[in-house]
């Protein structure tokens, strides 16, 4: 297939030729979350119920408020609907942003759900533990606009606009990345996913202690899309729309954002490089793609000391990582003291992955995501929000995720069914050692 070059530097990007992709997405119909959220468990909310709740039919919608308390189901009391949650999670797949054989495809997050579904982690078997947030709204352009710049918006509505024959666009020094006729709307969609969770643990905060963990399973991902434009296969930058989201709207000024995805979420960076109120701690792999993310970057201006980038050497694995969260993650947060925490979780650093050479296993992020919701309930009334970022072995990808989920739901880890410790190298400890010593020194931990 045929791919055009596309520049926003240009005027290019309106003139684009597409090739129109007819696909089925059945995740439409979208509204805002806001006050009345509305949420779907689907299906059957089953006699097994833990901890003894209440049986609802099948396909009961309950609208909950999160801040009057005036739910519309008559069965669950409000405050017990949504206490009772563990996890909330968004799912935009982007059925239309896809390219045959790319390892970003519209197969991953569906390939997430189906796990989910089969473990049993779902609204299906977990009634009011896990929660999906079905009808929100696609971000606004002026969301997106609060990270990118205008131009870069308008050129990339303006080439869907005049989609008119099938096609995919490539687009010029992204990394690369490619859009269809979809992939305006869709990113929209993505980035509104995250915008809703954040509404969603934001209300649930100011009448819980422990509020449920958002999970935004998302696609395209976005912490390489810069301010200027798309990136190493992301279109908007949604861990950092939702930051100055809830900033904007919810009033919460320090934002702590841990990117564990095996690349450096350049995007982020750069987007917040200046801004003491938003601190960006990025693990990856040294040498990876982009090249960026160095010790040195450490953030400018007024914004100097609050980003930290450690790039960890290839073949740094689960010990590396706990080590990482202990020493530097933890007294870091702690430090900065943020009111919420939002986490680009990437699931490329796992051995199985294809695209880097770090050895996480789904134990590691087991790991991650118990220790980082419970520095968020021991930092900022447990207010998190977790965003999909890379992972393109759909196995370890859907495995890991899943295993998130149980993170969340305080329930023990099954990763030994799946890990393999007989594929593992030896990590390297001495270099691992020295990266951690340098950053701790750079930023004083
Ligand atoms: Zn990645």
């Amino acid at each position: 297939m045929e791919l055009l070059a596309v520049s926003f530097s240009s005027s290019l990007a309106g003139n684009a030729l597409f090739l129109a992709r007819q696909h089925l997405c059945k995740w439409k119909n979208h509204s805002r979350f806001d006050l009345e959220a509305k949420f779907v468990r689907n299906k059957i909310l089953n006699k097994s119920l833990r901890r003894g709740r209440r049986c609802l039919s099948e396909k009961t919608e309950a609208s909950i408020s999160c801040s009057t308390g005036t739910g519309e189901d008559p069965l669950i009391p409000v405050n017990q609907k949504l206490s009772d949650a563990r996890v909330i999670y968004a799912v935009a797949p982007a059925m239309g942003h896809n390219q045959e054989s790319h390892p970003e495809s519209h197969f991953r997050v569906p390939s997430i759900v189906n796990a989910l579904e089969k473990w049993e982690l779902s609204p299906k078997f977990r009634g009011l533990e896990v929660i999906e947030l079905e009808n929100f709204n696609a971000a606004s352009s002026n969301d997106i606009a609060s990270v990118h710049t205008r131009a870069y918006v308008s050129g990339l509505e303006k080439a869907m606009d005049q989609a008119s024959k099938q096609g995919i666009i490539l687009i010029e020094g992204s990394g690369p990345t490619y859009a269809t006729v979809d992939t305006f709307q869709e990113s929209l969609v993505a980035a509104g996913a995250g915008i809703a969770l954040i509404d969603a643990v934001v209300a649930e905060s100011k009448i819980s202690k422990s509020p449920p963990v958002g999970f935004a399973l998302i696609r395209p991902p976005g912490h390489h899309a810069i301010p200027k434009g798309p990136m190493g296969f992301c279109v908007f930058g949604n861990v950092a729309v939702a930051a100055r989201y809830a900033q904007r709207s919810h009033g919460l000024k320090r934002v702590f954002i841990i990117d564990f995805d095996v690349h450096h979420g350049n995007g982020t960076n750069d987007a917040f490089y200046d801004d003491p109120d938003i601190f960006f701690l990025s693990t990856h792999q040294d040498g990876s793609y982009p090249g960026t993310g160095k010790f040195e970057e450490v953030g400018h201006g007024d914004g100097e000391g609050t980003t930290l980038n450690l790039p960890l050497p290839g073949g740094s694995g689960d010990t590396a990582m706990r080590t990482v969260f202990d020493e530097i993650i933890v007294p870091c947060a702690q430090r900065f003291k943020p009111d919420i925490i939002l986490v680009s979780a990437g699931y490329d650093a796992h051995v199985l992955d294809p695209l880097a050479s770090l050895q996480f296993t789904t134990g590691t992020y087991y790991m991650l995501a118990s220790y980082i919701q419970q520095l968020a309930n021991d930092l900022c009334e447990g207010r998190c929000v977790f965003f999909l970022e890379g992972g393109y072995n759909l196995k370890s990808l859907s495995y890991s995720v899943a295993d998130s989920f149980r993170a969340f739901l305080g329930e023990p880890s099954l990763a030994s069914e799946f890990d393999n410790p007989a594929i593992l190298h030896e990590e390297p400890s001495t270099r691992v050692r020295q990266a951690i010593e340098r950053v701790k020194h750079i930023h004083s931990l």
